[in-house]
């Protein structure tokens, strides 16, 4: 059997919620999609530098005492990346500006792979893969 075969078995059982991916497929997944959405930033005239990706649980939490995100973070996770965004050298902050690479990056969704961006709850520049409820 060749490889496109099974693959296309896989994609029968993720499609009928047979695949459940474990925390660190789910991690690789994440910086795969990741570069995609990147690139599909540049392609259509943005520039991007990186934000924060891994966050330590005790930076986590004293950031949750600053009500300044939650104890909980899917960058804790490995599961979110905030991306700085740019076009024509101008620095762009607002959760609108963030909309097309956001609708794009939910479009990256599949089965067991829920890709969530953060301008859906005023965090524009948030992009993740959801993981036990949280976005
Ligand atoms: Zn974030």
């Amino acid at each position: 059997m060749g490889g496109v075969a099974v693959e296309d078995e896989e994609v029968k059982m993720a499609w009928a919620g047979k695949i459940k991916y474990t925390l660190r497929q789910k991690q690789s997944a994440f910086a795969l999609l990741v570069v995609h959405l990147i690139q599909f930033a540049y392609r259509e005239g943005y520039e991007i530098t990186l934000g924060e990706a891994y966050r330590p649980r005790e930076t986590a939490e004293l950031m949750a005492k600053k009500r300044k995100g939650i104890k909980n973070s899917l960058h804790c996770k490995r599961l979110a990346l905030d991306l700085n965004l740019f076009k024509n050298g101008k620095y762009l902050t607002s959760s609108e500006a963030h909309k097309p690479l956001g609708e794009y990056w939910e479009s990256l969704s599949t089965p067991g792979l829920k890709c969530c961006w953060g301008g859906r709850f005023g965090d524009g520049n948030h992009y993740s893969i959801a993981h036990g409820g949280r976005k």
